[in-house]
């Protein structure tokens, strides 16, 4: 063991290990677990796994759908001790977020200056695996995407060598880490454009929707004049025949009559009961009770696509997905607002036209076999992916997340600071091997 890493490393003969094995969805196996405190530890740990012939997989919150953080018989960088989070310039809002944390973490420690990131739905999810990827927050469609906020990367190449990536220092590896960042390096901290925030406005509705799915065409009609202030996301549970959506609406505001103009926009889509309908700090969306020790305890089988518009055949598809024999968990974000002011080129997040994000899910005993029948007539509908909602990400699902030129850009990328394909964020079967 390198005396760099002396107290760093978690074997299974260590009482930590069971603690620190597994991911949010898979169990684990690996031959060591090291917990680096700096970005020296992170190469140092390299290069053990280089000596040793060790499978590398990367963690910072361990939320990863593919359960790509662990591994059987290989060495996990666990980045879960790089959790700072610092103001670097209160005026500009300038923070500085090392990637271990988790996002409670940081909306609990920039609420007292008024601050905010938009991130995700959940207080345990990692810093460091949803900024490289994308990051569609409760505040997405008023604060665009997380990663649109990143104004530096600090960051271990596979070869070893500490950089800073910024609009100056090394812009393709900026590029490439806001979007498609796990192929690439292993980011130690991030700079990030916080918001200003302080209460937000909360509320929830349950809606019936018709099996036609015209209530869904009517929630993005709604959420497509709506401000941007904004944002939704709607779980569809069927019981039998009978389908509700269940919307929870965030509004960046903290002026009740501001939510109460949002909310009313949302009634109008359907046979609507408001269930909560309230103004409450944004720490309270993503509290600190989320974050808890991984140890494999939501395994499922996860995937997405985007729709650039919720046609009738698209929501007819996604009812059916979520009430059929094979049933899905189907969730719904909506987009657009400031994730679309963005040009398409200016981050390895291409996706810059679409209204919606839609996630399927299933848990055993359904298998990945079940949700790829479930999902087969609604993936035609969808125009690309998000890579974060991917539970078996392959070249197919990779294409959708990186069409076109993005995908060439990132391929290139990755090949270029990963030859040897280290990190190549290979699909959990591979990557337990
Ligand atoms: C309960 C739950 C709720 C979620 N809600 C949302 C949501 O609202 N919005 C959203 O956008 N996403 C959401 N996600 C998806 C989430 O963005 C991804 O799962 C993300 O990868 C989790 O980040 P993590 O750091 O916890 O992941 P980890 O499991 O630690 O890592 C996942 C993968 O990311 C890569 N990675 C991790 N850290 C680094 C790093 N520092 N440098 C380079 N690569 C790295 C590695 O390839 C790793 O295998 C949710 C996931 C869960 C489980």
């Amino acid at each position: 063991m390198p005396a760099d890493l002396a107290g760093k490393l978690v074997t299974p003969d260590d009482r930590r290990y069971a603690l620190m094995r597994s991911t949010y969805t898979t169990v684990g196996r690996p031959a060591v677990v090291a917990i680096p405190e700096s970005a020296a530890d992170v190469a140092a740990a390299l290069r053990l796994a280089r000596e040793q012939n060790l499978s590398v997989a990367v963690r910072s919150g361990g939320h990863g759908l593919s359960g790509g953080a662990t591994n059987r018989g290989g060495l996990v960088i666990d980045l879960s001790a790089l959790n700072r989070v610092e103001i670097l310039d209160r005026a500009s809002a300038l923070v500085r977020v090392e990637a271990g944390a988790r996002w409670a973490q940081v909306a609990h420690r920039l609420a007292p200056y008024g601050l905010g990131i938009s991130s995700g739905d959940h207080g345990g999810v990692g810093v460091g695996g949803l900024t490289t990827g994308g990051g569609v927050g409760w505040l997405v469609r008023y604060c665009g995407l997380t990663v649109d906020r990143v104004r530096a990367v600090e960051m271990v190449l596979p070869d070893g060598t500490f950089v800073r990536a910024d609009k100056k220092h090394n812009p393709d590896l900026l590029w490439v880490m806001r979007g498609a960042g796990a192929g690439a390096g292993i980011a130690t901290a991030f700079e990030i454009e916080a918001t200003e925030i302080g209460d937000v406005g909360y509320a929830r509705l349950a809606v019936a929707v018709d099996p036609a799915g015209e209530t869904l065409q009517r929630w993005e009609q709604a959420m497509a004049t709506a401000p941007r202030e904004l944002s939704t996301a709607v779980t569809l549970v069927s019981r039998g025949s009978s389908t509700t959506a269940f919307i929870t609406a965030v509004v960046a505001s903290s002026s009740l009559d501001c939510v109460r103009d949002a909310v009313e926009g949302l009634l109008a889509i359907g046979d609507a009961e408001i269930h909560e309908n309230r103004i409450l700090p944004y720490p309270e969306l993503i509290p600190l009770g989320h974050v808890d020790h991984n140890t494999g305890q939501m395994p499922s089988h996860t995937t997405n696509g985007l729709l650039t518009q919720m046609t009738a055949d698209a929501a007819r598809a996604l009812v059916a997905a979520s009430s059929g024999p094979d049933s899905a968990l189907i969730q719904l974000r909506s987009l657009a607002g400031a994730v679309n002011d963005l040009d398409p080129a200016e981050t390895a997040y291409a996706h810059r036209h679409q209204s919606t994000l839609v996630v399927a899910s299933v848990f055993p005993p359904s298998a990945r076999t079940d949700l790829t029948r479930t999902w087969r007539p609604v993936v035609g509908h969808a125009d690309g992916a998000y890579v974060n909602f991917e539970s078996a990400p392959d070249n197919d699902t990779r294409a959708r997340a990186y069409p076109g030129r993005t995908g060439a850009r990132v391929e290139e990328l990755w090949r270029r600071y990963d030859p040897a394909g280290v990190l190549r964020p290979l699909d959990g079967r591979e990557k337990r091997r």
